[in-house]
C-alpha cells in the first residue's frame, strides 16, 4: 500500500513537473474525478485554491473543518465565498460527544495548559473530522506553502501524506507571499478580513493572534509554543519524517 502511493506519488510528480498551480489542479482533477477535494480553512492561500478551482470544475468537493472555535470573521469569508462561486461547500464538524468529553473533563480553554492538551483539542476538533473525511479520498489539496514556517520548509508539490495514507497536493507550495496577494488582488478573491489585521495565519480564534512586523508568519498560531510545535497534527505526513529530529 505505502509502496503504491509512494510510486503514485513519484509518477505523479515527475509527470506534472514544471505545472503552474492550475496546470497542476486540472490535471489531478482530471486524474482523481471524485476521489479528490480541497481541504479550506478560508486563509489567503485557500482562497487563491479555490478560486482556480472554480474556474476548473465546480464539481470537485471544497470542504472545511468547523471546529466550533472559528472567529466570526471566517465564517464571513466562508459565506462570500459560496455566494461568489456559487458553490455548496461541505462542511464536517467534530463528534459531539468527544468535545462534551474533553470540555466537561478540562475545561473550554484546555490548550492553554500544556502541549499534550492542545494536541487533544486538535485532535478532537480537526484531525477525527479530517480523517473521517479523507479515509474516502484518494488525494487532497491544501494551501501549505513553503516558507509558512520552519516545520514546512522542504515542502514539495506533490507529498506522500503518511498520516492519513494518501496523496497531498500543495499546488502554491513555491508560491511567496506577495505572490498570493497578487493573485487575490488580481482576481477579486474574497479573502479573510483578519488579514487587514495583521493575521498571516487564521485558524481557530483562542489559537491565532496578530503577528508583528518581521516575526514569523505562523508565529501567531499557538503563540504560547515553541515553533517546532506549531502544527496541529493536519500537516505532519511527510514532513514529520523531515523534521523528526527537531521534534525530539
Ligand atoms: Fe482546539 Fe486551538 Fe486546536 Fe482549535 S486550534 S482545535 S481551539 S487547540
Amino acid at each position: 500500500m505505502v509502496t503504491n502511493l509512494t510510486n503514485l506519488k513519484n509518477q505523479l510528480a515527475e509527470a506534472t513537473a514544471g505545472y503552474s498551480g492550475e496546470n497542476l489542479l486540472k490535471h489531478l482533477v482530471e486524474q482523481f474525478g471524485d476521489k479528490i477535494a480541497l481541504a479550506t480553512s478560508f486563509g489567503a492561500e485557500d482562497q487563491v485554491l479555490t478560486d482556480m478551482l472554480c474556474k476548473i470544475s465546480k464539481s470537485t468537493v471544497i470542504f472545511t473543518l468547523d471546529t466550533g472555535r472559528l472567529p466570526a470573521e471566517t465564517y464571513e469569508v466562508m459565506e462570500a465565498t459560496r455566494k461568489k462561486y456559487g458553490i455548496e461547500i461541505e462542511i464536517l464538524f467534530p463528534e459531539h460527544k468527544k468535545v462534551e468529553e474533553m470540555v466537561n473533563k478540562y475545561g473550554p480553554n484546555l490548550f492553554y495548559e500544556s502541549i499534550e492538551k492542545r494536541k487533544l483539542c486538535c485532535r478532537v476538533r480537526k484531525i477525527e473530522p479530517l480523517k473521517r473525511k479523507l479515509s474516502g479520498l484518494e488525494a487532497w489539496i491544501c494551501g501549505l506553502r513553503a516558507e509558512q514556517s520552519v516545520t514546512r520548509t522542504e515542502l514539495a508539490k506533490i507529498e506522500l501524506d503518511n498520516t492519513f495514507g494518501l496523496i497531498k497536493v500543495c499546488p502554491l507550495a513555491d508560491w511567496s507571499t506577495e505572490r498570493v496577494w497578487d493573485y487575490i488582488r488580481k482576481h477579486d478573491v474574497p479573502y479573510n478580513k483578519l488579514h487587514d489585521e495583521g493575521f498571516p495565519s487564521i485558524g481557530c480564534q483562542p489559537c491565532s493572534r496578530a503577528v508583528k512586523s518581521g516575526e514569523d508568519v505562523r508565529a501567531g498560531r499557538w503563540w504560547w509554543e515553541s515553533p517546532e510545535h506549531k502544527e496541529c497534527g493536519l500537516h505532519s505526513g511527510e514532513q514529520k519524517d523531515k523534521t523528526k529530529d527537531n521534534q525530539k
